[in-house]
């Protein structure tokens, strides 16, 4: 497929498989050619991942959304006596796992949580490893660059402490991708500016990598960030890719503005700039094997045509999702392990149940 001229360059550089520049990156984000861009990044993901789409059967624990960050994008945190807040106790977080188990192919846990005021990193940790120790069987994925960077500061210990405590006591296997939002600090000063800032958030996920801690990298778009800073954030995760090979998936998150703060001034983005964006980061993060499309915040239509823009990952089957369901998210709050085959196979695709670290736990050729 040709591009128009204007774009020929950067075409050949794809068929040849070299990297493209910043500015590229920006040019691409001023393409109109949305086929032509979902046909280069499908090429792209055809080459380096081949057919199959992983996603996994799992079930989403949110401990607590009282959090003390604030952030101007966020739908689910809350102050402790606001209306909706709440805390889960140990038996609550038991009980919910007990429940999503009732499906035997449950594969593992998908942990994150609001930064609450007085919870300690031991009563977090207190939690997972109950959990832990009930169901080992289960991976356990967890806590974003963000969570991570507040247990250290409340605890006293070094980040590369908390993750050794994180994996050895609470059997941690991966860390989640969120947080990274983007990674500029005009854009946090902005609109998240009590949390993780950019560096630390990259520094937790290199600490993590060094330690054979596999991770997630996101980007949050469609807010108040200008298209370059959007390819500069593809070209952080990139550069820190190059340095550690830690990442295991991109995941593009656009902004939902329902009960935001920013959704005042702020509207959702268009089915148009997801695609292109989902396309534009399958090229850029050339050195990242899977980019995934989460169908829960781009719909499930959205997320299905997603994988002919360089997607090659769907997430899962979430069990009960509520943060971004706080946020308008107007996707189911699960989807049934069948129904996400189905939507990998209309697509052409090989369904593949993954667990958080993309072994391969069956497939359906
Ligand atoms: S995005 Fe995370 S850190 Fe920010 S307010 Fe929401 S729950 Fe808290």
């Amino acid at each position: 497929m040709l591009a128009s001229e204007e774009y020929r360059d950067i075409e050949e550089k794809i068929q040849r498989g070299e990297r493209l520049t910043r500015e590229d990156g920006v040019r691409l984000f001023h393409c109109s050619d949305i086929a032509w861009l979902g046909a280069m990044a499908d090429m792209v993901r055809k080459r380096k991942c081949g057919d199959i789409v992983y996603y996994n059967v799992n079930c989403h624990v949110n401990l607590t959304n009282i959090c003390t960050s604030h952030c101007k994008f966020c739908a689910f945190g809350r102050d402790c006596n606001e209306k909706g807040a709440y805390e889960m106790t140990k038996e609550q977080a038991l009980a919910l796992v007990a429940e999503a188990m009732h499906d035997p192919n449950l594969a593992g846990l998908h942990v994150v949580s609001g930064l609450h005021p007085t919870w300690s990193f031991d009563h977090y940790l207190g939690i997972v490893k109950a959990i832990h120790e009930t169901y080992p069987q289960l991976y356990m994925k967890g806590f974003t660059g963000v969570e991570i960077t507040h247990f250290a500061q409340i605890s006293g210990l070094s980040v590369e402490e908390v993750l050794i405590r994180l994996r050895d006591e609470g059997g941690l296997q991966a860390i989640a991708g969120g947080g990274a939002e983007i990674l500029a600090d005009r854009v946090r000063d902005e609109l998240c500016p009590n949390k993780a800032t950019a560096d630390e958030w990259l520094e937790v996920a290199r600490t993590a990598h060094k330690l054979g801690i596999k991770s997630n990298a996101s980007m949050l778009y469609g807010h108040i960030e200008t298209l370059e800073e959007r390819v500069d954030h593809l070209l952080r995760l990139r550069d820190l890719q190059d340095e550690t090979g830690g990442f295991q998936t991109f995941i593009c998150f656009p902004f939902l503005p329902k009960n935001t703060e920013l959704g005042q001034s702020v509207k959702q983005t268009s089915v148009w700039d997801d695609l292109r964006t989902m396309a534009i980061s399958r090229l850029m993060l050339d050195n990242f094997t899977n980019i995934k499309a989460y169908w829960v915040m781009l719909t499930v239509p959205v997320a299905q045509v997603a994988l002919g823009f360089g997607a090659n990952d769907i997430d899962g089957t979430v069990h009960k999702e509520t943060i971004l369901h706080d946020a308008g998210a107007t996707s189911p709050t699960a989807l049934s392990e069948d129904n996400i085959i189905r939507i990998i196979r209309e697509a052409g695709r090989i369904p593949a149940a993954c667990d958080c670290n993309f072994n391969i736990l069956r497939t359906f050729d």
